[in-house]
C-alpha cells in the first residue's frame, strides 16, 4: 500500500518498528487493526477486473493479501531495509515459496551443512524429487562455497549465526561469490534478526525469516517471511503464494506485527544476558567449552561483531566437561533434568529461556559421524536466553553443572 509523504520522511529504524503499517481505518485506531476477513467487497466490476489483473492496488481475496498482513510486511521490510516483503504461514513455507519461485528442475542450490535441520531436509531431499540439485558446504569456508559453484547454480542459501554452534559466515563474501556466478544470495536471519544484522547491507538479495522466533518473541504464533526487491516479491514470490496458498493468517500477522515493536529492546536485553551467561559459563569448572559469537574466544568473533551490530545475539551453546560421549550425554541430560525455572524446549526466540540437547533432538536424525563433523557432540547444551534475571538463569544451570 502507498505510504503518505509524511511517512516517507521517517528514516529511523526505531520509529519504523512502531509506526510502519497500512493507513488506519476511518475509526482512527492507534493500535493497528486486526482485519479478520477472507473476502473483500469490490467498488465496481471494472475495479475488480483491474485489481485481479494487478493494474490497480486493492485487496481481492484473503489468500492473496490482507491489510493486517500487509502491515506486518511493510514493517519487516522497513526494518530489514528491503524494498518489499511477502509473508507466509511459517518459516519453512517461506523457504518453500523461495525455492518454488526461483528454481526449476535442473537448477542447483548451495547451502551450508549446518543449516536448520528442516531446511536441509526440504532442499536436500524434498526438492531433489523435483530435480533440484544441491550441494552442502562448510559454513565458514568461503572457498568451499566458491568451489561448489556450477553453471546451473541459481541460489546460495546461508544462515548466520548457525544453530546450535553459532558459526558465523561472511555475508559479503558469499554475496560476491553468488553475484559473480549470476546467482542470488538468500540469508536466513532468524537468529540475529534485523535488530542486530541486516543482510541486505552486506549484499544479500533475499532475507528469510521464521517469524515464529524472535519477531513474535513470546512463543505464541507461527509465521514466516521473505524480504527482497519489489520485483522479486511481485513477479517471483507472489504468484507462488497465490497458487500455493501458504498464506499467513491475519491473527498471526497481527501478533508478530506487535512483536516487532519491541524487537530491538528484547534483542538488546536478551543478548546482554547471553553475553554475561557465556562469560560465566566459560569460567565454570563443569563446562569444557562455550560457543557464543560475543566471546573473544569465538573463531569468527571479529566478523560477528562487524556483521551483528557489535552484538553476539541471544543464543549460545556449551559443552559439559566429560571423559567420553556417553558421559557427556549423561551430564548434559542431568543439567536439563535439574532445571526448575528455565524451560526444556527445542524452540527458541522466547522471553522465557529455553534449553535443549541438540544431539538427541534437532540433530537426532543424523548419524553419530555426521554429528561429529557438525560438532554437535553429546555433551552439548543449547541455551536460547530469555528475560529472566541473570542470577536465576545461572542458579538453574549451576544446579546440574556443579552436582552430578
Ligand atoms: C525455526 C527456524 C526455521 C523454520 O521456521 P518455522 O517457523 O518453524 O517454520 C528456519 N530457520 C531457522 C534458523 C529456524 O530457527
Amino acid at each position: 500500500m502507498t505510504a503518505d509523504s509524511k511517512k516517507t520522511e521517517v528514516r529511523h529504524r526505531d520509529t519504523l518498528a512502531v509506526r510502519a503499517a497500512v493507513e488506519p481505518s476511518q475509526y482512527g485506531e492507534n493500535s493497528e487493526a486486526l482485519y479478520l476477513t477472507s473476502g473483500y467487497v469490490q467498488p465496481s466490476a471494472a475495479a475488480a477486473a483491474a485489481r485481479f489483473a494487478g493494474d490497480e492496488e486493492g485487496f481481492t481475496y484473503g489468500r492473496y493479501g490482507n491489510p493486517t498482513v500487509a502491515s506486518f510486511e511493510q514493517r519487516l521490510a522497513a526494518l530489514e531495509g528491503a524494498e518489499a516483503c511477502i509473508s507466509t504461514a511459517s518459516g519453512m513455507s517461506a523457504i518453500l515459496m523461495m525455492c518454488m519461485g526461483l528454481l526449476k528442475a535442473g537448477d542447483h542450490v548451495i547451502c551450508s551443512h549446518s543449516m536448520f535441520g528442516s531446511t536441509i531436509k526440504l532442499i536436500g531431499s524434498d526438492l531433489a524429487k523435483f530435480g533440484v540439485e544441491s550441494t552442502f558446504v562448510p559454513q565458514t569456508d568461503a572457498l568451499a562455497w566458491k568451489a561448489a559453484i556450477q553453471p546451473n547454480t541459481k541460489l546460495l542459501f546461508a544462515e548466520t549465526p548457525t544453530n546450535p554452534l553459532t558459526d558465523v559466515c561472511d555475508i559479503r563474501a558469499l554475496a560476491d561469490i553468488a553475484h559473480n556466478a549470476g546467482a542470488l544470495l538468500a540469508l536466513d536471519n532468524c537468529f540475529a534478526t534485523p535488530a542486530l544484522q541486516r543482510p541486505m547491507e552486506f549484499g544479500a538479495d533475499i532475507v528469510m525469516h521464521s517469524g515464529t522466533k524472535y519477531l513474535d518473541g513470546q512463543g505464541r504464533v507461527m509465521a514466516g517471511a521473505l524480504c527482497a526487491s519489489q520485483e522479486l516479491v511481485t513477479k517471483t514470490f507472489l504468484p507462488v503464494l497465490k497458487s500455493g496458498g501458504m498464506t499467513l493468517a491475519p491473527f498471526n500477522a497481527w501478533v508478530v506485527l506487535k512483536g516487532l515493536e519491541t524487537l530491538d529492546i528484547r534483542m538488546q536485553a536478551q543478548s546482554a544476558r547471553a553475553l554475561a551467561l557465556a562469560q560465566w559459563l566459560q569460567n565454570h569448572p563443569g563446562v569444557a567449552r562455550v560457543h557464543y559469537p560475543g566471546l573473544s574466544s569465538h573463531p569468527q568473533h571479529a566478523l560477528a561483531m562487524a556483521q551483528q551490530s557489535n552484538c553476539g545475539g541471544a543464543v549460545l551453546s556449551f559443552e559439559v566437561r566429560a571423559g567420553d560421549a556417553d558421559e557427556g550425554r549423561a551430564r548434559a541430560f542431568h543439567v536439563l533434568d535439574s532445571l526448575q525455572t528455565l524451560s526444556l524446549s527445542t524452540n527458541l526466540g522466547d522471553t522465557k529461556t529455553l534449553c535443549a540437547h541438540p544431539a538427541s533432538t534437532s540433530h537426532g536424525r543424523l548419524t553419530e559421524a555426521q554429528r561429529q563433523t557438525a560438532g554437535v557432540v553429546q555433551g552439548l547444551v543449547r541455551v536460547a536466553v530469555g528475560l529472566e534475571h541473570l542470577s536465576d538463569i545461572q542458579t538453574d544451570l549451576d544446579r546440574g553443572l556443579s552436582r552430578f
